[in-house]
């Protein structure tokens, strides 16, 4: 998941909504919002340190909640479920629209603290909370419209289906987009009447609190929507808990595969959101400038974290070498440096082992031969960003389909660059890997381009442009990517279910069974 609107950022120039009112707070206890409030743990596990990326330093501890901590959570949320379910689409759509306004509102302030948690640049940090506001605006709006079915029947009998919501239902995030990964679930679940218990990742456990001070204040009721703060061990107490409905996860496909366990032991529905190794196919009749953005845009967002990346860049032999120059070239000018900066392109990586991962799997891949064209290092910036985890972006040539770099997730800036010669062969080797998050293709032909959507195994394919997600399309993975569908008008079914009423308008007829 990534950009909504790339472009926006050049309307939200920076300080001129800046309201501070959090900023300050958002990194001091208390850290779970439970009933409407903020509240201490009464039952953490241990603290979890958190550190800023960008310098190293220690953030926060927060506490991971032990049983009592998400039964009370629980609780909260279904008691509040009782009286938000009985709210009107169109009551529920109110509040939410305003929540969006008050996400707009603090957008520059919530975003600086995500860059604080996140080391990710201010100016992406801004698109992500604007996506945040677009969730709530989008569900928010289309809420009232959200209508069941009437089926006649013989006669004047009638069904109706009923779409009625679920229930409370456990998100849990990740961290590379903490908020919006949190507002993408909370959006349309609560705007379907469900309530929520929410678990941020415990690397960014911080403007998910912000969320839940907003939604108090534009009228979200007390207990609709909750904050617990863990890791492991709490989501994985959320997930048993019996009093869940449904889990809406975001994360690993390891991780997925333990909550799919987890649920499964509950027979809870899931929507799982998980990780990707995309293909983006670039065709020797593509428009260059633009494939040379779409690679950029599929590869270097957010430090290259990012579940949709189309991390193996498969270019047309005719016009390999031409655009590797023009990749390697534009690469090396993406700026790395402090991520408030308003210049700065490339900010720190979330942590020092996942730094280190990162770098090993560069290792890696010359080991099996392929060349780094740029980057793959760690970049050294002065006091006080001196403890931060920089990483430059890489370009890695020479690269085949079989090295662990490009089979595997990096979840970094590591970019695999393939060539090939036929549709027909760049297609067996974009479908061959286990995910199938999203692909895309660069051609001016309408046709090719057609076919090549048609034929990739993904859940999103981009034509002519990569990585950017507005709220109104459906957004999720095909094979080991996930299950379900966030965004668009497709999250209200995994958010609802169905209820069908038989209206008999004559008398029972039972047959034989009992004679008139
Ligand atoms: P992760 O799987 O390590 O953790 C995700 C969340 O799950 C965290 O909140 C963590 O505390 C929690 N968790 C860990 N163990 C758990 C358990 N047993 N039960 C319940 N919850 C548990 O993932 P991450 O490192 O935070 O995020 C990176 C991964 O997320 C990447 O694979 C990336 O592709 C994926 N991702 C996918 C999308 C998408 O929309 N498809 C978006 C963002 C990230």
């Amino acid at each position: 998941m990534v950009v909504s609107r790339i472009n926006i950022w050049r309307i939200l120039s920076p300080n001129k909504i800046y309201q501070k009112k959090y900023f300050s707070t958002a990194v001091k206890g208390p850290f779970n919002h439970i009933g409407g409030a903020k509240t201490a743990c009464l039952d953490a596990i241990r603290d979890v340190p958190v550190r800023e990326p960008s310098t190293g330093n220690s953030l926060c501890n927060v506490p991971a909640s032990g049983a009592n901590e998400v039964d009370r959570a629980v609780t909260a949320a279904s008691q509040a479920f009782r009286q938000w379910s009985k709210f009107s689409n169109s009551e529920r759509g109110r509040v939410l629209l305003s929540a969006g306004g008050k996400i707009r509102q603090y957008l520059e302030e919530i975003a600086r603290v995500e860059v604080r948690n996140t080391g990710k640049p201010i100016w992406e940090a801004r698109l992500d909370i604007a996506s945040c506001a677009d969730a709530f605006e989008y569900f928010g709006g289309i809420i009232a419209s959200l209508a069941g079915q009437h089926i006649p029947l013989h006669n004047d009998t009638f069904a109706m289906v009923l779409r009625e919501p679920l229930g409370v239902i456990a998100g849990i995030g990740a961290w590379n987009y903490p908020l919006q990964s949190c507002s993408w679930k909370a959006a349309p679940a609560l705007a379907c009447g469900n309530t929520m218990v929410f678990k941020p990742s415990q690397f960014t456990p911080l403007t998910a609190l912000m969320l839940a001070d907003l939604l108090s204040e534009s009228g979200v009721p007390e207990g609709v929507f909750n904050v617990i703060q863990g890791e492991e061990t709490t989501g994985s107490l959320l997930c048993q808990h019996p009093g869940i409905a449904k889990i809406s996860f975001t994360g690993s496909v390891a991780t997925g595969v333990k909550v799919m366990t987890a649920a499964a032991a509950g027979l809870k529905k899931v929507t799982l959101e998980l990780g990707g190794k995309s293909p983006l196919i670039i065709f020797d009749d593509a428009d260059m400038t633009n494939a040379l953005k779409g690679s950029l845009l599929a590869n270097f967002l957010s430090q290259g974290e990012v579940c949709s990346n189309g991390t193996r860049v498969f270019v047309q032999e005719t016009i390999a070498s031409q655009f590797l120059d023009k990749l390697v070239e534009a690469t090396k000018k993406l700026k790395i440096g402090d991520p408030y900066a308003e210049d700065t392109v490339v900010g720190a990586t979330i942590s020092k082992e996942h730094a280190e991962k990162v770098l090993k799997y560069i290792e890696d891949a010359k080991k099996e031969g392929a060349k780094v064209m740029c980057g793959g290092e760690r970049i050294h910036l002065p006091s006080p960003l001196d403890g931060g985890y920089y990483l430059s972006p890489c370009v890695l040539a020479n690269c085949h389909d079989g090295m662990r770099v490009v089979q595997e997730e990096v979840f970094g800036a590591v970019l695999s660059f393939l060539t090939f010669s036929t549709e027909e062969e760049v297609l067996k080797r974009a479908n061959d890997t286990m995910f199938g998050l999203a692909g895309g293709v660069f051609t001016r032909d309408l046709q090719r381009a057609i076919r090549v959507v048609h034929k990739l195994q993904a859940g999103t394919v981009w034509i002519n442009n990569f990585n950017v997600v507005p709220l109104e399309i459906p957004f999720g993975g095909y094979k080991q990517s996930g299950i379900g569908r966030e965004n668009g008008t497709a999250a209200l079914d995994n958010y609802t279910q169905l209820k069908t009423v038989y209206v008999e308008s004559g008398d029972v007829d039972c047959g034989p069974l009992l004679k008139d």
